[in-house]
């Protein structure tokens, strides 16, 4: 990732269309099966790094809504496995290429922030 969408979110769906990646989806076409939030998919977003901030945040008006997640790198491959499987992603599967897996498909991230921030999903702020 990137950063993901907590339950504070209010589903207003500002974020949407200000995503560069096209990352973002409201919780009617969220892949999480029953969900009630806005989300983004971990396997597309870029963490805005050509911007100045995370594009979703600068529009976003709840603080906490949207927060880190750790970096989308094969490093951190096990931790984007274990959290599809306990269904907090969905990761896109190819049919040819199978799942877009960090160690598969790694995005852009930002390394100003830490991985202690990401660890304790901290709120990105603007
Ligand atoms: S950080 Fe940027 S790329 Fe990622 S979901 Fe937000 S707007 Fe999209
Ligand atoms: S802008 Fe914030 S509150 Fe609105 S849908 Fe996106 S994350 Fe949720």
């Amino acid at each position: 990732m990137a950063v993901m969408i907590t339950d504070l979110c209010i589903n207003c769906d500002s974020c949407i269309d200000e995503c560069p990646a096209t990352a973002i989806v409201s919780a009617d076409d969220s892949p999480i099966e029953d969900a009630e939030y806005t989300y983004v998919k971990p396997e597309k977003c870029i963490e805005c790094v050509d911007s100045t901030m995370p594009k979703c945040a600068d529009v976003c008006p709840t603080e906490g809504a949207i927060v880190w997640d750790m970096p989308y790198t094969s490093e951190y491959n096990n931790y984007y496995i274990s959290r599809n499987e306990e269904g907090i992603y969905n990761i896109r599967i190819h049919k040819k290429q199978g799942i877009f897996s960090p160690e598969k498909k790694p995005k852009p991230f930002r390394e100003v922030i830490t991985i202690a921030q990401r660890e304790a999903h901290e709120a990105v702020q603007i």
